[in-house]
């Protein structure tokens, strides 16, 4: 058996492993609710509310899942109810997100001592036991605690958080009670994050008898955060209600691929399937969770009907107007046709050119720029330029890589060199993510300002200028979706962003020079795709120079 990646999760992750002895270096100074707790307690007579005795085929409500019903109830239905078979493996990415995630939990937990129960994996109800137990005892710190209360017959709320805290009060267990503590790694004390904090006091306070006014978020970024517990529970019981209702009933929520939430999901591959199958309309980029409830009551569940709808249809519905709406139609169209088509022409628009020669520059030589950045880490480890002369027509590929992060500077100025060496080429990238980034390096580098505004002013965002003037078949317009589109393949299949990080820090991790090469070939495929883009835009401008729509005659 091969040793793990990953040894802070071995560290955290093992069951048996005991006690860690680690401190918080938080002031945690959390009041106990007084005067209006968020919800009345019913004491047990006997004290202690007794230990929960439920059966595998009681459901479990952990605080997980409700996490994960925020962000999609079908997630939820499909952690309960799906075939785990069909669960998709955790990617590097994510592996590198948990490995962030337990560095974190072990900065915030220090070197006091921590208690940590003893309980095989899952096992709610050892696991409450053991809890309790030291929840009684009076410890200051438990880890990887479970708290469960019954919510109804058949039904139990779980509630781990990352760490239970003791604090001086009155609670069933006598002038003692606990605080719960979530680490995040998040930037910010986003809604899911603290509705998720508001359970953890909820179940907590029915099983100590007594509230804390604060539930507590540990952010990397920000540090301490308090949640408020009269605020947040009321908003969170109406939550876990629905969940509750949809997993009591087996309402398996239909699919709804949207990119941002789906891409990380160990579901993804499984409902994917299933869009495609159906060419469900979520797969059609514009067609927000908003807009395809209008959609549906309008019953324009297919590309079909899509094509032929006449967009006045849809232009006055909540979240669309005309532009969306004639863009909408034309995206269907485009898909079932499998061609690209240029933007529509709106009704009351005078025809004029798509583009001006001069926001899509050809010139003797053209720069291609991609970033590669940890935004985590505030570190941009890569700049790549590939410079395209046409006159002496070759194609040479500059990366300037830090291949330690204290080389970031260094690397920043060598870009810089190389780029005013071409003082009058554009400079083409794919989204803002290049400018933005560009100016705060210029920022954080003392470089001149005039430096950097000039450079700036040469940049052309080809991501910004396809989606203006052309509408593609494809499910995003994402570089790599545009640009497999139109037949550029990288060399590495499953590179991405996230994937680069991923190989950064397995660089740093084991000095392999292999993940740096794979980052540069990645990145310089970036560079090319780009340029790929570039060259297709400008041959389809010379095709439609201006935008067209015509109105289907069969609505
Ligand atoms: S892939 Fe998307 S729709 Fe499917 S369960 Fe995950 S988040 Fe929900």
């Amino acid at each position: 058996m091969s040793a793990s990646p990953y040894p802070l999760e071995r560290r955290w992750g093992e069951e048996n492993d005991s006690a860690h002895s680690v401190a918080l270096p938080m002031p945690l100074r959390s009041r106990q609710s007084e005067g209006h707790p968020p919800i009345p307690l019913h004491p047990n007579p006997n004290g202690i509310p007794p230990v929960p005795q439920g059966s595998d085929q009681d459901l479990w409500v952990t605080d997980e899942l409700l996490f994960d019903y925020q962000r999609c109830s079908r997630r939820a239905f499909l952690d309960v109810y799906g075939d785990a078979d069909r669960r998709d493996p955790p990617s590097d990415y994510l592996k590198k997100l948990r490995q962030d995630s337990l560095a974190h939990q072990l900065d915030v937990l220090g070197e006091g001592q921590v208690h940590r129960p003893h309980y095989p994996h899952q096992d709610w109800q050892a696991g409450a036991i053991a809890t309790l137990e030291l929840m009684q005892q009076g410890v200051d710190r438990i880890t990887k605690g479970v708290v469960v209360i019954q919510h109804e017959p058949g039904i139990w709320l779980v509630s781990c958080p990352d760490l239970l805290v003791k604090q001086s009060g009155v609670s069933a267990f006598g002038d003692w009670y606990y605080v719960p503590v979530d680490v995040r790694l998040g930037k910010r004390p986003k809604l899911d994050y603290q509705i998720t904090a508001a359970f953890h006091a909820y179940v907590l306070a029915q099983v100590q008898n007594a509230w804390s006014a604060e539930s507590w978020l540990m952010l990397r970024q920000r540090g301490a955060y308090a949640v408020y517990v009269a605020e947040m529970v009321p908003r969170m019981r109406d939550i876990l209600n629905e969940c509750v209702d949809m997993l009591r009933l087996q309402q398996e929520p239909e699919v709804f691929i949207a990119h941002n939430r789906c891409d990380l999901c160990h579901w993804f591959s499984h409902c994917y399937e299933l869009a495609q199958q159906d060419d469900h309309l979520s797969l059609l980029p514009g067609v927000t969770p908003n807009r395809y409830h209008y959609l549906r009551n309008l019953n324009l569940l297919s590309l079909d009907a899509l094509a032929v709808t006449h967009p006045r249809l849809l232009e006055y519905l909540p979240g669309f107007g005309s532009h969306v709406a004639y863009r909408l139609v034309q995206q269907a169209r485009a898909t079932l046709s499998n061609a690209a088509l240029p933007r529509p022409l709106m009704p009351e628009e005078a025809p004029r050119p798509l583009l001006h020669p001069h926001e899509l520059p050809t010139s003797p030589v053209e720069l291609y720029f991609d970033i590669e950045a940890a935004p985590e880490q505030n570190l941009v480890y890569l700049h790549g330029v590939l410079v395209v002369d046409r006159h002496a027509q070759s194609e040479v590929f500059y990366p300037f890589l830090a291949s330690d992060p204290d080389d970031e500077a260094a690397v920043w100025y060598e870009f810089l060199d190389l780029v005013t060496q071409f003082p009058a080429a554009p400079v083409y990238h794919f989204c803002p993510f290049e400018v933005q980034t560009v100016r705060r390096l210029g920022q954080k580098f003392n470089s001149s300002s005039q430096v950097v505004e000039a450079l700036i002013e040469r940049f052309v965002d080809l991501h910004e200028r396809v989606t203006r003037v052309a509408v593609l078949p494809v499910e995003s317009y994402a570089l790599k979706a545009i640009a497999r589109w139109l037949g550029f393949n990288w060399r590495d299949a499953d590179a991405n962003g996230a994937q680069s990080i991923f190989w950064y820090a397995e660089w740093r991790r084991t000095g392999d020079r292999t993940y740096l090469d794979t980052i540069l070939r990645y990145n310089e495929d970036d560079c090319r795709a780009t340029y790929h883009v570039k060259e297709w835009l400008t041959q389809f401008l010379q095709e439609n120079p201006y935008p067209a729509f015509e109105v289907s005659k069969e609505r």
